[in-house]
């Protein structure tokens, strides 16, 4: 009888058979030299046994030989990380980038910290309306590519492509470090996580969130999609969590206060069982990335100021289930998740305040 090794893939008439999964009663481990055996076990096979031994890791499984950086953090969850990152992905010359793309640092945004918002002219607002509408193109691809088997690394290639095809720039590659051009956030994670070698499993979450930098300006625009099919717990969150910002943008017009986006948003999210995170909210966005207004999403927040013609900001609820809104770091200093492991879901659009109302800048195109 002939076997296929687990490492090169040959058929092999000589069955070396993995001692631990012998033990563990794990059929097909076989390696058709002592070679194959050493540098197969060192890459893939041990995660064979984490997952016999421990199947909460079998949600974990990567492309190619990837592990978890960090053994020793106590996660909330069941979300691990899987590295390598991939390298660096390259942006063409030609076009024009962000201050911070090479350096990592947002100075301009450092420097204007605590300036009023700032009311944008027509020919400013025309374009944000481009950038905000090729944000919307890139996030739209991104999510119809959303299936079980899919990394989100190459969901990050996939944005990357997508954005520079349309001469932007990926907004989030290098800012502040960042290192990748999307932030992808599955599952307990709330948001800024990083693309890796993880692959989507049928029933995660995924929230995508696209920024990019077009003629001068940010455009920003996330939301959270199902794999394949979800439990009814997370189908809610999704629908709560959109609903909550459609709530939130129809109250905006010249006048409305502020503060009372999180009025807004809290309530719907109580009602259905899921809580507002505090740490994470809105921003102004025009030539910079992230700037005033500071937009709280819970209620009896201190935000001050009323929105006025010509102001640009996001809303950008994210909801977890359950009553805890505080969330922890994964020591990549990006990564936030929920504290009690429990599924968090996002939405996002940028919004410019018009005489008569709002106008959703990332808006997805109407249906004919
Ligand atoms: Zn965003
Ligand atoms: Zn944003």
């Amino acid at each position: 009888m002939s076997t296929v090794c687990a490492r090169c893939e040959n058929v092999t008439q000589s069955r070396l058979e993995c001692p631990t999964c012998s033990k563990l009663g794990i059929r097909g481990s076989y390696f058709c030299s002592q070679d194959c055996f050493k540098t197969g076990f060192q890459k893939t096979h041990k995660l064979v046994h984490e997952l016999v031994k421990n199947p909460a890791s079998s949600v974990n499984v990567g492309k190619t030989d990837s592990y978890n950086p960090f053994p020793n953090y106590s996660f909330t969850g069941t979300l691990r990380p899987l590295y390598p990152l991939s390298p660096k992905r390259h942006v063409p010359d030609h076009i024009p980038r962000p201050e911070y793309a090479a350096t990592g640092k947002p100075m301009s945004e450092l420097r204007e910290a605590g300036q009023p918002p700032r009311i944008l002219n027509a020919e400013e607002i025309a374009k944000m309306r481009i950038a905000c509408r090729l944000s919307r193109e890139v996030l739209d691809i991104a999510a119809s590519h959303v299936r079980p088997g899919i990394t989100t690394d190459e969901l990050d290639e996939i944005v990357h492509n997508a954005t520079i095809e349309r001469n932007a720039y990926p907004s989030p590659l290098n800012y502040r470090n960042f290192p990748k051009s999307v932030c992808t956030s599955i599952n307990e994670a709330i948001c800024h996580g990083i693309p890796d070698q993880r692959i989507l499993q049928e029933g995660d979450i995924i929230n995508i969130d696209v920024s990019l930098f077009y003629d001068g300006y940010h455009g920003d625009v996330n939301g959270t999609y199902p794999v394949g099919k979800i439990d009814d717990d997370s189908q809610r969150l999704i629908r709560t969590t959109r609903e909550s910002l459609d709530a939130a943008i129809k109250m905006c017009k010249p006048g409305a206060l502020l503060r009372d986006i999180g009025k807004t948003i809290e309530p719907v999210a109580r009602a259905n069982g899921c809580a507002v995170v505090r740490t994470y909210t809105g921003h102004g966005i025009h030539e910079l990335f992230h700037c005033s207004p500071n937009i709280p999403h819970y209620a009896k927040n201190k935000a001050i100021g009323t929105m006025k013609t010509g102001m640009v900001f996001t809303i950008e609820p994210m909801l977890n289930l359950g009553t805890n809104w505080s969330e922890v770091h994964w020591p990549d200093n990006w990564t936030a998740t929920t504290v009690d492991g429990k599924r968090s879901a996002q939405f996002e659009e940028t919004l410019l305040i018009t005489d008569t109302g709002v106008e959703v800048l990332t808006a997805a195109p109407q249906a004919a």
